[in-house]
């Protein structure tokens, strides 16, 4: 991304360097006015009722469809992930929004609770203004994830993408503005500082997914009026491997997980422990398989990692790389560096005395480290602020006892943390406040009020 004296941020190709596209810039002193907008709007909107916002949503879903692969060559051109990941993002998200809107319907259906003297309805209301505000990792899954449930609560949505992802951004709200009314959804572009505005305007709910760095500025700029927050915020996935683990698909997952959308998945395995005496054998595999990571152009179907999405990204991760290196981390392959891109690398021999096994690298590198004992795994694992998600691999009870053992929201048995349909994702301690998505998640999208009344009456009534 660049911004040009026009006041036109450019979003630019990690691969080439290209321009992919412009955008204006949203004035920070406009933004109350589109805050504004969105309250005015916001009760025409309400009014429609769960019924009337579901009719005029359902057919959305068709046309994201029709869009999704030009939304996920865009996001390929944007962010540089590799085209299947691209076309997995988009597809995925274009097939999930009806379900996702069912499941938003239901959740918001009012509650009869009834006790011998008192009959009580819980409505689950529109909160008012929301604001989306949204990384460049997945950019249209993680805005979809804000504004969906939002839309269908009743409430009005401001939305700002991330600023290196401005166009996917656009493109996914302007197929939802196809089919809503005026005002119900508006995007503002920019970076930080069109972030904070919307942050420090009239508004009602903030849904932010993005680093803990922000999101800890956001939580304090929300404190005084006490905004609501959602923060999803980033994380320092661990994986452990036990002595009965099936090697193969724990080498399998380790890599895979490593190395995706070049590390930059805030569900990245970022840290792996490897139970000693198996640990030759798993270290071994892991290098056998990175070899199968094809790296270069992310346009070129047959690659499966492509570039970091920036300089200042890449640099992040060389740093703590070098430094993982002086602290006598051993590079077992990969660690060079071209342009924006990072080979795929493996390091063993890490320890906690290193800053890469602490803060968030988001960056395709695997770092293993050896424990010796259940006790030891646990105990570095929870040595994290974050608690996003994990994984343990091993005999299926032994697993489960171990990762009941750990402190992260989604923690997966043989397999990634992500939970079946209909979970919310969730990061515990500092990766998260709050969550989305499931009915739970949903549901943060309202305000829960209890209308009472005198049992009698009510069952005289109905
Ligand atoms: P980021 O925190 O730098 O930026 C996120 C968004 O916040 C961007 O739109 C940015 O413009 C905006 N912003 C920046 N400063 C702001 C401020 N002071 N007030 C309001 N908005 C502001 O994150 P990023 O680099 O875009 O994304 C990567 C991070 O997101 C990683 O930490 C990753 O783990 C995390 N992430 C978390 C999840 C999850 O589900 N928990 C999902 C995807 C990404």
């Amino acid at each position: 991304m660049s911004i040009t004296a026009t006041n036109t941020l450019e979003s630019i190709n990690p691969a080439t360097g290209d321009v992919v596209g412009r955008v204006p810039i949203t004035p920070v002193s406009a933004i109350a006015e589109v805050v504004a907008k969105a309250r005015i709007a916001q009760t025409a909107w309400n009014d429609l009722g769960l019924d009337g916002r579901l009719a005029l949503m359902q057919p959305i879903a068709e046309r994201l469809n029709e869009e999704a692969q030009t939304i996920g060559k865009l996001i390929t051109a944007e962010m540089g992930k590799s085209t299947a990941e691209g076309q997995g993002e988009s597809m995925y998200g274009a097939s999930k929004f009806a379900s996702e809107l069912s499941s938003a319907f239901e959740a918001f259906q009012p509650e009869e609770i009834d006790d011998e003297h008192t009959r009580s309805i819980l409505y689950r209301d529109a909160l008012g203004v929301s604001v989306a505000i949204t990384p460049w990792n997945f950019p249209m899954l993680m805005p979809q994830q804000c504004i969906l449930p939002s839309l269908m609560a009743g409430n009005c949505v401001v939305f700002k993408p991330s600023e290196e992802t401005p166009l996917v951004g656009q493109a996914y709200a302007d197929v939802l503005n196809e089919f809503l009314p005026k005002d119900v959804l508006q995007v503002v572009h920019g970076a930080d500082d069109q972030g904070k505005a919307p942050v420090e305007s009239d508004i009602n709910r903030l849904a932010f997914t993005g680093s803990r760095e922000v999101g800890a500025k956001i939580f304090t700029a929300c404190g005084p009026e006490l905004k609501r927050v959602v923060l999803e915020l980033g994380g320092k996935d661990a994986l452990i491997v036990l002595e009965d683990a099936n090697l193969e698909s724990a080498a399998n997952f380790a890599v895979q997980n490593s190395f995706r959308n070049s590390g930059q998945v805030c569900v990245s395995t970022e840290r792996i422990y490897v139970e000693d005496s198996i640990a030759d054998e798993f270290e071994n595999l892991v290098l056998e398989k990175t070899k199968e990571w094809k790296q270069g152009d992310p346009t070129d179907a047959s690659v499966k990692i492509g570039p970091m999405v920036s300089n200042t990204q890449r640099d992040i991760v060389l740093a703590q790389l070098e430094q993982a290196l002086k602290d006598g981390a051993k590079l077992r392959c990969g660690g060079g560096t071209h342009e924006n891109y990072i080979e795929p690398t493996v390091l063993t021999g890490c320890s906690h005395d290193m800053q890469i096994m602490h803060d968030e690298t988001f960056g395709p590198i695997c770092c293993i480290q050896r424990f010796s004992g259940d006790a030891e795994a646990v105990s570095l694992a929870n040595e994290t602020p974050y608690g996003l998600g994990g994984a343990v691999y091993g005999e299926t009870q032994h697993a489960m006892d171990v990762a009941r053992k750990l402190t992260p929201g989604m923690v997966g048995i043989n397999k990634a943390c992500g939970g079946a349909e209909g979970t919310p994702w969730v990061g515990a301690c500092q990766s998260g406040y709050g969550y989305h998505s499931g009915r739970d998640g949903h549901r943060q999208f309202t305000q829960v009020r209890i209308m009472s009344m005198p049992i009698t009456e009510a069952k005289a009534k109905y």
